[in-house]
């Protein structure tokens, strides 16, 4: 008969623990031993035919609870699905440069707010601006945490309790939440809605133009698209009404682009450049959409405004941190160095030929042995270029149950998400950092589910 008295002691089990409480320190291991013997007499309470553990059995139990304690729950993944920057993966992976520059501040002190020419306190605003004075051309610049704070912050500074001119087209939710209205009440800006959900025309700015505007803005479309009876005026024409009325307009692009989406096979996505080419006062966008950089919110425009903007309260809630400033400024610098599409993986990942695409695609289903290489589609999402789509070959695997495939998949090391078309799961190179990982994942689930 079981005798719950026969269970080792903790003494015993600290005696055998010596490699855990090495890897894991002994506080730790003690709470593990602990909570696994607590187990083992609930388990005999309830069941008093169940079989004591040996110390060996509640050591194992005990470093299983001690690696889910000490695991991250945030894991690198492979993303197989093709779409580019997937808000839900992490957006844009970063270049090496990015990774670097951002390790060198993480690792060491840094003049993140120390002038070294002068020898005293300096301003950690400074860093990024002239690099995106330079790319631009803008007279002055600002990095915040990300573009949602952005936008909280320019409204803040320069619309509270004013109003602002929106389109009805524009006032959008981005995802998890986050709506364009909310942020402008949030902000203390009075929302004055112009046009309606198709159509917007320049005499709807200007009819609503008037004492107690704060600025006109205008919000990208990232996520969505209007098509049909439509009709939107270009943003030099909201421009040149806001100029004529004194008022200043803020255009918030979301993912800002610096290159030319078209020259990828996608749509145009507006620049930076053209934005502030056509009048914009202060132009914000993600750091972590199609830049391919960290996760920030940039903004750049008059220098005027930007000064206004540096000095309110929120500015210091929403500053940049030191390895995102430097993360950006070296994600910029392979915009200035023209490297962009050889150095940051998703500008990489959009400019990669479809030839290139297919021989890799080949070569997984060589490795592999089985599945075929077939024609189908790439999108970038993340807020982004809604709707659109590049060519792609994929390896495409015919399997009893893609959803459990899938599930096997995600539950692999490292975990692979991967889609399913036609009843079939696609694995898209586009998008795949790491090949052989990937073939081994792939390998290993196979095996186990053929
Ligand atoms: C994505 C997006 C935002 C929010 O940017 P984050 O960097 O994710 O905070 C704001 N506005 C538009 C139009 C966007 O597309």
């Amino acid at each position: 008969m079981n005798n719950l008295r026969d269970l080792p002691s903790m003494e015993l089990l600290l005696q055998n623990a010596t490699l855990l409480i090495e890897r894991f320190g002994r506080p730790l291991t003690l709470d593990s031993l602990r909570l696994t013997l607590d187990e083992t007499r609930a388990r005999f309470k309830t069941d008093p035919e169940t079989i004591l553990p040996s110390i060996d059995n509640i050591l194992d139990q005990a470093e299983s609870h001690l690696s889910t304690w000490t695991s991250p729950t945030l894991l690198p993944v492979i993303n197989a699905t093709g779409v580019i920057l997937h808000t839900n993966l992490g957006r844009a992976p970063l270049s090496s440069a990015t990774i670097q520059a951002m390790n060198d501040v993480a690792s060491n002190y840094s003049n993140l707010e120390y002038d070294l020419s002068k020898g005293k306190r300096g301003s950690r605003l400074i860093h990024a601006e002239s690099i995106l004075q330079k790319l631009t051309g803008a007279e002055a610049a600002l990095v915040v945490n990300n573009n949602a704070s952005a936008l909280l912050l320019v409204l803040s500074a320069l619309a509270n309790k004013k109003r602002v001119i929106i389109a009805r087209s524009q006032l959008v939710e981005i995802g998890g939440g986050f709506r364009v209205p909310d942020v402008m009440k949030q902000s203390g800006a009075k929302l004055v809605e112009v046009g309606t959900t198709n159509k917007v025309r320049v005499s709807d700015y200007k009819d609503a133009l008037g004492a107690k505007t704060g600025l006109v803005m205008r919000a990208h479309r990232s996520n969505f698209k209007i098509v049909g009876f439509t009709e939107e005026p270009k943003l030099k024409d909201i421009v040149d009404v806001a100029h004529d009325a004194d008022v200043i307009v803020v255009d918030d692009l979301g993912s800002g682009a610096l290159l030319d989406t078209a020259n990828y096979g996608f749509a145009h996505e507006p620049t930076v450049q053209e934005s502030l080419a056509a009048g914009a006062d202060l132009v914000c966008f993600s750091g972590d959409k199609l830049l391919g950089g960290p996760q920030a919110g940039i903004i750049i425009g008059k220098k005027v405004l930007i000064d206004r903007i540096k000095k309110h309260p929120l500015a210091r809630a929403v500053r940049a941190d030191k390895t995102c400033l430097a993360g950006v400024t070296a994600t910029l610098v392979h915009y200035l160095k023209d490297e962009a599409e050889r150095e940051i993986p998703i500008v990489r990942m959009m400019s990669i030929t479809l030839d290139q695409i297919k021989v890799r695609a080949e070569a997984w289903r060589e490795e592999v042995g089985y599945g075929e290489v077939v024609f189908s589609e790439s999108t970038v999402g993340g807020g982004s270029l809604p709707e659109e789509s590049i060519p792609t070959f994929v390896l495409a695997l015919e399997v009893k149950s893609p959803d459990k495939f899938l599930e096997r998949l995600r539950k692999a090391n490292p975990p692979v998400i991967a889609r399913t078309e036609n009843d079939k799961v696609l694995f898209d190179p586009r998008t795949v950092l790491d090949e052989i990982m990937l073939i081994n994942v792939l390998k290993k689930v196979l095996a186990e589910y053929l």
